[in-house]
């Protein structure tokens, strides 16, 4: 069911609308730019690109030094607190990564301080190094904060043209290690490049992901057709039909646009395989289910 929330835009934390929005309903953004380097990156293409296209993170302008950041961030996650929880927590961040090590260590304290106000938090990274700073491991040291942590690794199969992020062999084994720690894990197959590899990544890490998201490249760069994408959304729903399934999936407006479907068409095709189960809508609360652990 979908609930109002008024709207809010603060220095730290806001509603994501448009394609962000379908993405999360609450996020944190504190720094702009991001060394990973990724050549897809859609905060380095067109108007976007100014404000957010640097190569290293920069604290946003409107905060004085980190602290300042840091407590923003904490007066505004109060501020809104029973509208976030109520929405499925806050993600973290469309304008960088947030686990990069250079900014890790701001990012973390938000994190710990969300979560031990209750509030759930998702996190999506390309980067592994942040789990072994030795600080890091209260999250999940702490039964409570595990159950409201969700992280998610960008998984496109294409290590050359994310040069400075760890590679996706290292990212699908960050995930099993938090998988097996009893932490929500989901997978970004986004942008979708080359689909055999798309296809891959979720095959590889199916016992360990307990969500896909899948996107398009934006339709210029694009190097596949609409056929295609119709037999790659086939593909994935078959695969929920394996003896080990497909857990839950969202296949993004770009996918069912590309493939000229409409989400009823969608339903009804997963219903032939019977894998409409493995569906999620936009609005999908991935803390309402149940980790390893709690099984
Ligand atoms: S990780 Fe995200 S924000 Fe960073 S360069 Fe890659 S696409 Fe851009």
């Amino acid at each position: 069911m979908t609930t109002r929330t008024k709207e809010f835009s603060g220095k730290a934390i806001y509603r994501p609308k448009g394609k962000a929005g379908e993405y999360a309903r609450w996020a944190a953004n504190l720094y702009v730019g991001c060394s990973n380097g990724c050549t897809y990156c859609y905060c380095k293409k067109g108007i976007l690109e100014h404000a957010m296209g640097g190569d290293r993170p920069e604290l946003k302008k409107c905060f004085k030094d980190e602290h300042h950041a840091i407590w923003t961030f904490r007066y505004e996650l109060i501020k809104n607190r029973s509208d976030i929880i109520r929405d499925g927590g806050i993600f973290l961040s469309f304008t960088t990564d947030p686990c990069l090590l250079s900014t890790w260590n701001v990012h973390y304290d938000c994190v710990l301080f969300a979560l031990a106000a209750g509030v759930p938090v998702t996190i999506l990274t390309k980067c592994v190094g942040w789990l072994n700073e030795p600080y890091t491991a209260a999250l999940w040291n702490c039964k409570e904060f595990r159950e409201r942590l969700c992280v998610g690794f960008t998984l496109t199969g294409m290590d050359e043209m994310e040069p400075n992020a760890a590679s996706n062999d290292e990212r699908i084994e960050a995930m099993q290690i938090l998988s097996d720690k009893g932490i929500r894990t989901f997978a970004s197959i986004e942008p979708v490049i080359d689909i055999q590899k798309s296809l891959e990544m979720i095959i590889r890490t199916k016992e360990i992901c307990d969500m896909y998201k899948i996107g398009l490249l934006t339709g210029g760069q694009r190097n596949y057709s609409q056929n295609d994408v119709r037999d790659f959304i086939l593909d994935v729903l078959y695969m929920s039909t394996w003896p080990i399934p497909v857990r839950k999936v969202y296949l993004k407006n770009s996918v069912l646009d590309a493939a000229r479907l409409t989400r009823e068409e969608l339903y009804e095709q997963a219903e032939t395989y019977g894998t409409a189960d493995a569906l999620a809508d936009s609005d999908y609360d991935i803390f309402k289910t149940m980790t390893h652990e709690q099984h």
